[in-house]
């Protein structure tokens, strides 16, 4: 318990100076990488959902080179971080989108593609939508990946983030096709220049 409050203070004054030194015109995008430490996420044929989450999500923010978008990861590591603590440096960091990433599974192994749930907060769930659209199709333009749904969700993060925000699932790891791509390095470095090409 006590790491786990040092790790949010840590957290805090990161986010206060980011705060201090941020341009003023530049757009913040939170990643929001699911699951990590303790909880693996969905874990299949070797690979765990927090693995892929956490490096696509060090990818976006290695091949960001805007000069009006800045990249922060909520988690930049194997870390345990429930719910609650990231609701808490959202809402901290007040940024202009959180895009929270995952990955899907299902007992039928032929389901698959990429879909996205949106805050159900009427104050951003128009933009949010916007932004889901964008990002979902941008995604699935590479031809490996097929688009589903875009919906709205009674999620603990996208409840309370008071800001516009997009919960992404990337794929299958059920699914042969959409395994082999959200597992490669290749799959994973298109992924994040596609997310990285819907903020432009
Ligand atoms: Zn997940």
């Amino acid at each position: 318990m006590k790491t786990k409050i040092k790790f949010l203070a840590i957290v805090c004054l990161a986010v206060f100076v980011f705060m201090a030194f941020k341009p003023l015109d530049k757009k913040v995008i939170l990643i929001d990488a699911g699951h990590g430490g303790y909880d693996s996420g969905v874990n299949k044929y070797g690979f765990e959902e927090k693995n892929i989450t956490e490096a696509i999500a060090r990818k976006i923010k290695e091949q960001s080179n805007s000069e009006n978008v800045e990249i922060v990861l909520i988690r930049d590591g194997d870390i345990s971080m429930n719910l609650t603590d990231r609701v808490t440096i959202i809402n901290k960091l007040k940024p202009d989108l959180v895009l929270s990433l995952h990955v899907n599974s299902n007992s039928n192994m032929k389901a698959n593609g990429v879909g996205a749930y949106i805050s159900s907060n009427k104050a951003f769930h128009d933009q949010s939508k916007e932004i889901a659209e964008i990002a979902v199709n941008k995604i699935v333009s590479s031809g490996k990946l097929t688009k589903r749904y875009i919906s709205e969700a009674p999620f603990h993060i996208l409840k309370y983030a008071n800001c516009n925000m997009v919960h992404l699932e990337l794929g299958f790891l059920s699914n042969e096709n959409d395994r082999n791509y959200i597992t490669s390095e290749e799959g994973q470095n298109e992924i994040a220049n596609k997310i990285l090409e819907s903020l432009n």
